[in-house]
């Protein structure tokens, strides 16, 4: 009987409080295209909450078996719910040589949260006209257009792999990528550390430059982004991998 009565507030809670699909609820502001994405998860969610009417509520933090809640647990929960069917080792990320705001930049191009033109035009940000890559290569902005496929930013990896001596085939998507990318140190912690690092300062000097094309109309050489990845890599490293492998800025 009790189970039946929590079935049946559940239900009403779900149709009356939520609505079907959360029409119920209302948003201050339009929703982002991941936010969309996170209320229908929180709407499946709910469906399956058995509300008790006679029980005290408390809180419970399931990813931890003290049920206490813990920064660590929450972002390795996070790190499992990662988009795709890559995923980037959450121990790769915590790069201490990158800066936090260069990781978090690389968190959120990991999960397709930049704002990308193809994410804003989903969210009604821009108009269709305005959706193509500031490189005048006709094709969409997607972060993976943008980030590998471009004829323009794409050479970036060109140019560098060149500078560091291998070579990869650039793969579909940006976590493939940064795994394949930081592979070439092989069982090398230094050489890991490092491509990791380089892989980071790439990204976020794409990024730097397409902000800088599209919102102050300056525009940087393939060549000039280049070698600002190299001093700003070697700026990052040079305190404790550089050291270690006696590397000078005239020998990077
Ligand atoms: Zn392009």
């Amino acid at each position: 009987m009790l189970v039946k009565e929590s079935i049946y507030n559940c239900v009403w809670y779900v149709s009356v409080r939520v609505g079907v699909e959360g029409q119920a609820w209302s948003w201050r502001r339009r929703l982002f295209a991941w936010g969309e994405d996170e209320v229908r998860e929180l709407i499946f969610l709910l469906q399956s909450v058995s509300l008790q009417v006679y029980k005290i509520d408390t809180w419970h933090w399931k990813s931890e078996t003290s049920q206490v809640f813990s920064v660590r647990s929450a972002y390795k929960l996070q790190a499992s719910h990662l988009i795709g069917v890559s995923t980037v080792a959450v121990t790769t990320l915590w790069n201490k040589h990158v800066p936090l705001k260069v990781v978090l930049f690389a968190w959120r191009l990991f999960r397709d949260r930049l704002p990308t033109k193809d994410n804003l035009l989903r969210r009604g940000v821009i108009p269709y006209d305005s959706r193509l890559c500031i490189a005048e290569c006709n094709t969409v902005e997607t972060s993976t257009h943008l980030f590998l496929h471009c004829p323009t930013f794409g050479a970036v990896w060109y140019l560098l792999l060149r500078w560091l001596g291998f070579s990869i085939a650039l793969p579909l998507g940006v976590v493939d990528h940064f795994n394949q990318f930081s592979l070439d140190g092989g069982n090398v912690k230094a050489r890991g550390a490092i491509l990791h690092a380089i892989w980071f300062v790439t990204t976020w000097e794409i990024w730097k430059e397409r902000n800088n094309r599209l919102f102050n109309g300056k525009h940087s050489s393939i060549f000039n982004v280049v070698d600002k990845i190299k001093s700003l890599a070697f700026m990052w490293l040079q305190f404790m991998w550089l050291q270690k492998l006696q590397t000078t800025w005239n020998l990077w």
